[in-house]
């Protein structure tokens, strides 16, 4: 079924249901005026003159806008293209040219980013422009930019709509909605989403109806959703986390969604949890560690959570049991999966034991398959020796956007994604993640999954978080680096560090270089850079 008929049945059941809660916005929708908004919202978008299969980008933190435009686009076919707030002026020259967006939805501005005054610097032509009839030599397939109008912020632009004004061009009951409808199909593509980027360059991956609701829905099954739930979302939408754990889990489950403000900060989530007694909250380990360690965090009366989802990178044991004990997220899980992939292909469910639940992956997800294999013959790897994660079904991307290579490159032609996450399995088929194969170090022989020393490092009373690396070394081949942040008013050695360690874990698994820093470099979703500590380490190094 593509979306929008999923979604309209969802409405039918339960119109008068609170769906979205845009706190920042100070806004809340029930199911059937997110349904409307979203309909005159499609129906003005056809009156731009997109048709089916053109793609629209949206470069945006989390609004009230960016749901009703996932919507909007999927009812009518548009390929909704995430574009990452964080870029800057060639960023977004780059992802808009390479799909060739068509329309663009952006915030006026965020803090001390002004969306509206990048475009203006890309294409100076529109100075004169008419709204609809941009044209510019940088951005050759751009035609309209219409921009969120929010209370102070953004000022009126030559040639550039506002997103009220479009909304209001459109008719919720437009015919011709119904029309293209019947002509959708669960398999068209329906949005590219770029990867993290945190080994390096982003890569678009294309998803179709069928990949990501069928995610979002399953997602929602192992977290045992029901139209009770109140799903605080801080992750991002513009990554598949916010758009697919959070939106479509919550939509398929007629739940609430609440977005407690535009980019991370954990006192704002905290007062959400509170002020909307949410029974869920997402969010990557930095994000959960951030609102633990809040000095505030006492405060609050988070006695409603339920459930959630740590995702995105490695989640350490620790924080897991903190996140049950200090938070009430009794049910939380643990999912694993890649943008490639819709995303999640592992997760464990609220009746997972609670042993597995804080320290696996849990299982493969239904309709789905997972295997470990040895990277070099492709054999199955025997339960608990580690290997290449590969997954196949329902969750597999359409390809890498305009890259028949890459796509070829990493789904084989038994139709297998290749991951290049190192994970074991056990008997019981429990996931375990080791590491990224990229990140595996291997020191005078030895291989050193970083994971296993931050797991360990983390045991250290005064440690708050901790990034272990491999840096290349002439004796050795590499050596093992950790930076670590100290819990607030703490202070730690080198020695202490290498005392602690001693002993514990084996010698040649002891850092060789350890510095305090006060934090790590991060993609937006929150995902640690470690190439970015490997280079900022080769350059003090010499
Ligand atoms: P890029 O591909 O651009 O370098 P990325 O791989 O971080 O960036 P995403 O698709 O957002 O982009 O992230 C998927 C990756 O995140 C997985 O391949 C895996 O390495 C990591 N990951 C996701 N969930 C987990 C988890 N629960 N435990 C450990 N690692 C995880
Ligand atoms: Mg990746």
């Amino acid at each position: 079924q593509p979306i929008g008929a999923f979604f309209d049945a969802v409405v039918a059941r339960q119109p008068a249901h609170e769906a979205l809660v845009s706190i920042h916005q100070g806004r809340r929708y029930s199911y059937l005026e997110l349904q409307r908004e979203a309909n005159r919202l499609a129906s003005a978008l056809l009156g731009l003159g997109l048709a089916a299969g053109e793609r629209v980008g949206i470069w945006s933190h989390n609004n009230a806008e960016w749901v009703l435009l996932q919507l909007a686009t999927a009812k009518v076919g548009l390929i909704l293209v995430n574009i990452n707030p964080a870029y800057r002026t060639a960023e977004v020259e780059y992802a808009l040219n390479k799909v060739n967006c068509k329309a663009l939805v952006t915030m006026a501005s965020f803090k001390t980013s002004d969306y509206l005054g990048m475009l203006r610097e890309l294409a100076p032509e529109w100075a004169h422009a008419q709204p609809g009839q941009l044209e510019s030599v940088k951005l050759p397939n751009l035609r309209s930019v219409v921009w969120i109008d929010e209370p102070g912020r953004g000022a009126d632009q030559p040639g550039m709509m506002r997103f009220s004004d479009l909304l209001v061009s459109g008719n919720p009951d437009d015919a011709r909605l119904a029309g293209i409808a019947a002509t959708l199909k669960a398999t068209d593509p329906i949005n590219i989403q770029f990867t993290s980027g945190t080994t390096g360059f982003p890569k678009g991956a294309t998803l179709t109806h069928r990949n990501i609701l069928n995610n979002g829905f399953f997602i929602g099954e192992a977290m045992k959703l029901t139209p009770a739930d109140r799903l605080c979302i801080p992750v991002p939408l513009y990554h598949c986390f916010g758009m697919v754990l959070g939106n479509l889990a919550c939509l398929t489950h007629g739940s609430t969604i609440v977005y407690p403000n535009d980019g991370f900060d954990p006192l704002t989530v905290l007062q959400a949890v509170q002020a909307e007694r949410c029974t869920g909250l997402h969010g990557v380990p930095t994000m959960f560690i951030a609102e633990l360690d809040h000095p505030r965090f006492a405060e609050f009366d988070l006695s409603s959570l339920r459930t959630g989802i740590m995702a995105g990178s490695p989640c350490p044991t620790e924080v897991m049991k903190r996140v049950v004990s200090d938070m009430h997220l009794s049910q939380i899980t643990i999912a694993y999966g890649m943008t490639e992939t819709s995303p999640v292909s592992c997760q464990s469910s609220v009746d997972t034991p609670l042993e597995k639940r804080v320290s696996t992956v849990g299982l493969v997800q239904p309709h789905l398959e997972v295997k470990v294999i040895d990277p070099e013959s492709g054999a199955i790897a025997l339960p608990g020796v580690s290997g290449e994660l590969c997954t196949r079904g329902y969750s597999v991307m359409h390809g890498y956007w305009d890259d028949p290579a890459r796509t070829e490159e990493a789904i084989d032609a038994d139709g297998w994604m290749h991951t290049g996450d190192l994970a074991t399995m056990d008997d019981q088929g429990y996931v375990n993640i080791v590491g990224r194969i990229k990140d595996m170090v291997i020191r005078g022989g030895e291989n050193i999954y970083p994971r296993e020393i931050e797991e360990f490092l983390y045991r250290h009373p005064k440690v708050q978080d901790v990034q272990v690396v491999g840096l290349p070394d002439k004796r050795y081949g590499e050596e093992l680096c950790a930076w670590i942040v100290t819990k607030p008013g703490q202070t730690l050695t080198e020695d202490e560090i290498r005392t602690f360690c001693k002993g514990q874990i084996a010698h040649y698994k002891v850092p060789r270089y350890i510095r305090f820093v006060q934090g790590f470099p991060m993609t937006v979703t929150g995902k640690i850079q470690k190439f970015k500590i490997r280079d900022e380490m080769k350059s003090q190094l010499g």
